[in-house]
């Protein structure tokens, strides 16, 4: 069996073209259009792409998005104060800090940041009250990872009511949201960490696996109930080329791109899964872009509430 591929770059695309006419309904109502700030601190290369991707598709879909810098160097205060202005700017509906934070920034930052960001304006899903009401099935804005992967599953016509979703990782801004997501989908839910006892077998009962670890090719074949969907989260760039040989063979596709790069970004999911599952994320082209719509569509949800609310 070659598992049906499911297309994240397709299904991003089709989420920002539904995502167009409510930009168009906003900016006749507002006079400016939905506005986003994105805050990055230091040179994280990693990061530096992702806020890349982020500004530009924004740029592609009517939405005004500013990025905020501040040097490797700045203090958590100097963050906070940012957030802060942000939070009071008129022309800014959304506001992602891009994590991770410099390891120069005292333990528990992150979490003081995402608490700082003004609800209505937290597009990434991870303000505590947000993250209540995503408990109670009431949340306007849900992780954008975890609210993508729905989006993937719904409109490939993946069925979750009924099914057995696992969840391989329970970090706050991945695993517990997509659990709470699948369950709310009707989904009979298991969450998987470090300390689960025999993880293959009870992976290997999914008829929805969902891996966010960040494990490179942890999930084999062996974690799979032949037909099962899998949906790989992780990514984790890869420069050892020992570990490439061993995935990819030599002359591949993948392979290639590999010598020409110097690294590749892997997922969580074995290639070789590929022969096992019914239907398979790729990495990359499979998540990712998902993210990013989901982050749009969320930065036009938190401008049509913020405006709606001021009459
Ligand atoms: P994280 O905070 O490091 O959490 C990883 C989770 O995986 C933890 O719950 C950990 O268990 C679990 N885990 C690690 N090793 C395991 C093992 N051997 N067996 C079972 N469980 C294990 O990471 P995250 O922020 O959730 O991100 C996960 C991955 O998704 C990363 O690769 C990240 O880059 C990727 N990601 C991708 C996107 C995208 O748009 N594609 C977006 C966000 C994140 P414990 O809790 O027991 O430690």
């Amino acid at each position: 069996m070659t598992a049906r591929l499911l297309d994240g770059v397709a299904v991003g695309e089709a989420i920002r073209r539904d995502v167009a006419p409510r930009i168009t309904a906003f900016r006749f109502r507002a006079g400016r259009p939905p506005g986003l700030g994105i805050v990055l601190v230091g040179n994280n290369p990693a990061s530096e792409l992702y806020v890349r991707n982020k500004l530009k598709s924004a740029d592609e879909t009517g939405l005004r998005a500013d990025l905020e810098r501040l040097p490797e160097t700045a203090s958590l205060g100097d963050l906070l104060t940012l957030v802060e202005r942000l939070n009071g700017s008129d022309v800014h509906d959304g506001i992602l800090v891009q994590s991770p934070l410099p390891r120069s920034m005292p333990e528990g930052a992150e979490r003081r940041v995402f608490d700082a960001i003004e609800p209505e304006k937290d597009v990434d899903g991870l303000h505590p009250l947000n993250v209540g009401k995503l408990v109670q099935q009431r949340a306007d804005l849900v992780a954008c990872t975890p609210s993508g992967v729905i989006e993937l599953l719904r409109r490939s016509e993946i069925p979750i009511a009924g099914r057995h979703a696992v969840v391989i990782g329970r970090s706050d801004i991945v695993g517990k949201p997509m659990a709470l997501l699948l369950l709310h989908a009707q989904a009979t839910v298991t969450v998987c960490h470090s300390k689960t006892a025999d993880l293959p077998r009870v992976a290997r009962d999914a008829d929805i696996l969902v891996a966010a670890m960040g494990r490179p090719a942890f999930v084999t074949p062996a974690f799979v109930k032949p037909g099962a969907t899998v949906i790989d989260i992780g990514t984790t760039r890869v420069s050892d080329r020992q570990v490439i040989e061993t995935l990819f063979p030599i002359g591949s596709k993948r392979y290639e791109a590999f010598t020409r790069r110097g690294s590749l970004v892997l997922g969580d999911v074995h290639p070789a899964v590929a022969e096992v599952a019914g239907a398979l994320t790729p990495v990359p082209g499979g998540v990712g872009p998902l993210t990013i719509a989901l982050l749009l569509q969320n930065t036009v949800t938190a401008a049509e509430r913020r405006v709606g609310r001021r009459g």
